[in-house]
């Protein structure tokens, strides 16, 4: 059982910035040649040097990207292995570590996966995003339908048993009930976690410019609400707890635990190119260039690229959006505590109105999102 207080200790974060291929809606930061894995991975092990044991004891490790899954076996063993040496892993016997790698379907061969649960990893993170082929190939996607089935299933083979779907909703070409298919398949497999992200469509991505040229349409705000809603509606009927907005797990021991390090103000660190950690009131970034972060950790120094210090302010607006995120809500008490601020009492005309227009409800000390609440939490950054 995982203890509900451990989600204030750490969790450590790292960005493997390589894709085999690169999907036209993507922004991320990642590379196409996998030439530099083998130095990006020097400097990886050296970063962590530099910050041995300043995060102890990490609860959580997720290995995201990028695709990790591009890995060998043995690369990814050596990560753990050099996050072993140099940062304790909570050790108690109410808590294991969560270990989670993001995964592309095509690349999760049997031996891959047993090589997986071998090292030590017990979360995986299939990128399905869609159960539609066309879908599927609108999206750019280097695998296939079969290749997500299999993913799926040779996961359970191997004794995975918190897996994760990542799905993409509100695809151009794509109506509800061909994406209520999709998440009829994905429950089918009855997967503990599934995140269900909103195609955003970034200026400068290949499918954003070929947007803007009027190749094709995106749903509208209507429609995009009406995804939300069916979505929440069809998951939390399928036994699915609707926990923040984009993500639904079939009880609150499949949450995940790294994710909500994020939405707590936990401390996390983030290592590799572009990787944001925070501790206190302190957050900082490393460079987004592979080229930039190599250099640093060659010259010695933390591959960071800038740091903020926010203010007591800041870390509130942040608590107050990120809360509002989440079903849980926000205790008016915890939130007094840590920072020092009366939530109900200060905010209590905006608080009155967002419940009237069903957006919030408050009860029993707590702030909660309503459902219509989470569909517009974006927003919630005004108040
Ligand atoms: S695999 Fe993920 S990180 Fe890589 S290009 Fe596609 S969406 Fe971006």
């Amino acid at each position: 059982m995982n203890s509900i207080n451990s989600t204030k200790t750490p969790g450590l974060y790292i960005h493997i910035p390589f894709c085999l291929s690169k999907c036209p809606y993507c922004d991320f930061y990642s590379l196409t040649s996998v030439s530099a894995v083998p130095d990006f991975l020097d400097a990886l092990f050296k970063e962590m040097e530099m910050y041995r044991n300043r995060f102890n004891p990490i609860e959580t490790v997720y290995i995201g990207g990028g695709t990790p899954s591009l890995l060998s076996p043995q690369q990814l063993e050596d990560m753990l292995i050099s996050v072993k040496k140099n940062f304790d892993l909570i050790s108690d016997p109410e808590i294991t570590p969560e270990i989670t790698i993001e995964t592309n379907p095509a690349d999760l061969s049997r031996s891959f996966l047993e090589s997986m649960r071998e090292i030590g990893i017990n979360r995986i993170n299939i990128g399905v995003q869609s159960f539609n082929q066309k879908v599927l190939d609108f999206l750019g996607r280097r695998h296939s339908v079969k290749h997500a089935i299999s993913a799926i299933e040779d996961s359970r083979k191997v004794g995975f048993h918190n897996i994760g779907l990542d799905l993409i909703y509100s695809v151009p070409a794509q109506d509800i009930d061909s994406w209520l298919d999709t998440l009829k398949q994905a429950v089918d497999f009855s997967p503990p976690h599934i995140s269900c992200y909103q195609l955003t469509l970034e200026a400068k991505t290949p499918l954003g410019i070929r947007y803007r040229a009027g190749e094709f349409l995106i749903p509208g705000e209507e429609l995009q609400y009406a995804f939300f809603m069916k979505t929440s509606e069809f998951l939390e009927d399928a036994g699915y707890i609707h926990y923040e907005v984009s993500n639904f797990a079939r009880g609150k021991e499949h949450t995940s635990r790294h994710n909500q390090k994020y939405w707590n103000h936990s401390p996390y660190l983030g290592l590799g190119p572009a990787a944001h950690s925070f501790h206190g009131n302190q957050r900082w970034w490393n460079h987004r260039s592979l080229d930039q972060y190599l250099a640093a950790i060659k010259g010695g120094n933390l591959p960071v690229e800038e740091t903020e210090t926010l203010t007591m302010e800041q870390l509130r607006l942040e608590a107050l959006y990120l809360g509002l995120r989440t079903k849980k809500g926000i205790s008016l008490q915890d939130f007094e505590n840590q920072y020092h601020y009366d939530l109900f009492t200060e905010k209590k005309k905006i608080l009155a109105k967002l419940e009237e227009e069903g957006f919030i409800s408050i009860q029993n000390g707590y702030l909660y999102p309503t459902q219509t609440g989470l569909a517009v939490a974006d927003s919630f950054s005004l108040i």
